[in-house]
């Protein structure tokens, strides 16, 4: 049975990278008929909001990646205990008292001589009474695990076979001196007992996934398969981190993108396979396949997601902007015709009452100099209406019958005096639905 999960700690919005997390681990178990955990990290008290868990559960029903079984670290602080418990049985676990100073120290002090700053393990070393004298100095020590220290090995679903020196990594801190747990010890637990079997997660999560092989070894547990993800830079191949909170779900939705042009984008960003734009999940999800991921840094263009938002509307039929479409004041009985006519020609479902606002009340005509005597004299040439499919085409005829005009020069002075747009739908679909023609002054 395949269960992934995806584990954001709600301190902040969830933003486009991840957004990538969380498709790549929910498209697995979809396509696997698994179950898809959302798991809230709140271990941290005091940088968790339940505004954010809140904001993060919105965010993934925008877009429908809708999770079989929600659980939060903070309601399951018993099961971090046993954990903790189990590591100082078998001897994994260690309590340690250096301060954050005394830690920098030796870590600039292992610098200079060379070395790479990997934590001593001087508190191994503490007898009993040591322990109890700083204990009654500085209060509960911090508790490290103990990695053995041999080569951790595995076959990363994105990164291919991997082996790294456990020498070489600092004992992970488990639990800090406030008793706190922190998130490597909390997530072997979860990951252990809810029985994820694939870990999918960004490449910054690569030297906590060699020593969380051995925390979940040592606490008996099967190890899941573990992908990591590139991370995601700007166009120019610039950092991202600093500008991802201007990437925010929340704020994508509000500029108006599609979900289905996000994740459609998102499914296939960084993979060898193209870009197809779906109209649904389960699309996504049947062509899925994270082994076809690179491990070189991924691009992203938040620009790109407008015309494939305007594409996927241009597919879309009513039913799906009804409501979009009644909101922007359209009569039911026209509004068939008139999502005809404007889908092709919008970007985002905002445009929509522009269009139907301009058919309403017409347009601010835009005359070039040049153009004035034509527009006029074709103007003097359109009937009074109502017009039909049909009555674009007469009236361009004569009017190019009259002025000897035609092609673009004929065409564009006219839409641009009946519309104040340059582009835009047929101007035979168009004539139709406007009910005001300002032009004719
Ligand atoms: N809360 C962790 C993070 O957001 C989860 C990492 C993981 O997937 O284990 O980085």
């Amino acid at each position: 049975m395949t269960t992934t999960r995806f584990a954001p700690s709600p301190t902040g919005y969830i933003h486009v990278g991840n957004l990538r997390t969380a498709l790549m681990n929910f498209l697995i178990a979809k396509k696997a008929g698994g179950t898809f955990i959302l798991r809230i990290d709140d271990t941290d008290p005091e940088r968790s909001k339940q505004e954010y868990v809140d904001a993060i559960q919105q965010d993934l029903e925008w877009l429908g990646l809708t999770w079989d079984k929600i659980e939060r670290q903070s309601e399951r602080l018993d099961r971090y205990n046993a954990a903790a418990e189990k590591l100082r049985e078998i001897g994994r676990f260690y309590e340690c008292f250096e301060t954050p100073i005394e830690l920098d120290l030796k870590r600039k002090k292992q610098l200079n001589m060379g070395k790479p700053p990997v934590y001593d393990r001087a508190a191994l070393n503490l007898s009993d009474d040591e322990k109890a004298a700083l204990r009654a100095e500085r209060g509960d020590g911090h508790w490290r695990f103990k990695l053995d220290q041999q080569r951790i090995n595995w076959t990363d679903g994105v990164l291919g076979d991997l082996s790294i020196d456990a020498a070489s990594v600092s004992d992970p801190v488990l639990i800090r001196g406030d008793g706190q747990f922190l998130y490597t010890l909390a997530s072997v637990m979860d990951d252990i007992e809810m029985g994820v079997t694939h870990v999918v997660r960004g490449s910054d999560h690569v030297t906590n996934t060699a020593t969380q092989i051995q925390m979940i070894e040592a606490l008996g547990g099967t190890v899941p398969t573990f992908a990591h993800h590139s991370l995601l830079t700007g166009p120019q191949g610039e950092s991202l981190s600093k500008r991802l909170g201007t990437l925010a779900l929340r704020d994508l939705r509000e500029s108006g993108v599609e979900p289905m042009a996000l994740l459609s984008l998102m499914a296939r960003l960084g993979s060898s396979q193209p870009m197809e734009l779906r109209s649904s999940i389960e699309e996504i999800a049947e062509g899925f396949d994270v082994d076809q991921f690179g491990s070189a840094p991924t691009k992203f263009d938040v620009q790109d997601l407008y015309p494939l938002t305007g594409r996927l509307l241009g597919e879309t039929d009513l039913a799906a902007v009804a409501d979009d479409v009644a909101a922007a004041g359209v009569p039911a009985d026209q509004a068939a015709a008139f999502w005809d006519v404007i889908r092709a020609n919008i970007t985002t479902r905002k445009d929509i009452a522009g269009w139907w606002e301009l058919f309403e009340n017409g347009a601010d005509p835009v005359i070039d100099d040049e153009d004035k005597d034509f527009v006029a004299e074709a103007m003097a040439l359109l009937p009074e209406g109502p017009f039909d499919g049909e009555s674009w085409g007469a009236w361009t005829k004569a009017v190019k019958e009259a002025t000897g005009r035609k092609g673009r020069g004929l065409f564009m002075p006219l839409r641009k005096a009946l519309t104040g747009q340059s582009h835009g739908p047929d101007m035979s679909a168009v004539l139709p639905l406007l009910k005001v023609i300002k032009a004719r002054g």
